[in-house]
């Protein structure tokens, strides 16, 4: 099993990592097994928050603050073990498939 916190894995990288709704709940998909399993959500931390986000800067809204949080998944029918990070620090608007990620 990777450090609780460890930087998410090549399996969730790259459009790999799937999730849903159903009310206003997410559920993330595992994204070893091939049947849509919801993982468990395990933990989470806060990476960073400032109280200042510098991504508002020429943006219509405004957010309260920056954050970064980072979520410990687990698949309880395969046993893989993730983390995955949202933020509202960078890239909110546009299209992310046709950005360079590199
Ligand atoms: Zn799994």
């Amino acid at each position: 099993m990777p450090k609780k916190f460890a930087h998410g894995s090549s399996a969730i990288q790259d459009g790999k990592l799937r999730g849903t709704t159903d009310t206003d709940y997410f559920y993330f998909f595992c994204p070893k097994c091939e049947d849509d399993q919801i993982v468990r959500v395990l933990d989470y931390r806060i990476v960073k928050e400032e109280m200042i986000n510098p991504y508002d800067l020429g943006m219509k809204s405004k957010s309260e603050k920056g954050f970064v949080l980072q979520f410990q998944l687990h698949c309880e029918k395969c046993e893989h073990s993730d983390t995955v990070k949202i933020s509202n620090l960078g890239w909110q608007v546009g299209n992310l498939s046709k950005m360079d990620r590199k």
